[in-house]
């Protein structure tokens, strides 16, 4: 069923607590925690409980756990304090993205200079 976890799904693992992870913030609904390969001195993914694939099928399923997401974004960009000097919140969608990972996240990154367009 939509939403449902995922047996082989990593991030479906880390919300269960059988991966570890350096968790910043839960919610009933979401979960953050630390990058394990940080690209920025911030790098937080942040996620949904519920397994969606990606951003747009989340969206699709379920608006306001996508605009959750959003909003603890900015919640934690405040907490890591690069709000003031700007940060990137990116849903990389299918491989030829970067996605690796087929679990919906948000990467939160922050504190240093981010160049545009990404590569
Ligand atoms: P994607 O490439 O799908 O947009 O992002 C997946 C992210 O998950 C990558 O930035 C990768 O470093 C991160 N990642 C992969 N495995 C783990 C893990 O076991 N723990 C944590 N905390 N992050 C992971």
């Amino acid at each position: 069923m939509a939403g449902e976890p995922q047996a082989d799904c990593l991030f479906c693992k880390i919300v269960a607590g059988e991966v570890p992870a350096t968790v910043v913030r839960e919610t009933e609904t979401a979960v953050a925690f630390r990058d394990i390969n940080p690209q920025a001195p911030t790098h937080v993914l942040v996620i949904p409980r519920a397994h969606y694939p990606d951003a747009a099928t989340l969206a699709a399923a379920e608006p306001e756990m996508a605009a959750e997401l959003l909003l603890l974004a900015g919640e934690i960009a405040a907490d890591e304090k690069v709000d003031g000097t700007g940060y990137r919140v990116v849903f990389n969608t299918g491989a030829g993205a970067g996605q690796t990972v087929f679990h919906a996240h948000a990467h939160l990154l922050g504190g240093r200079g981010l160049e545009w367009p990404p590569g």
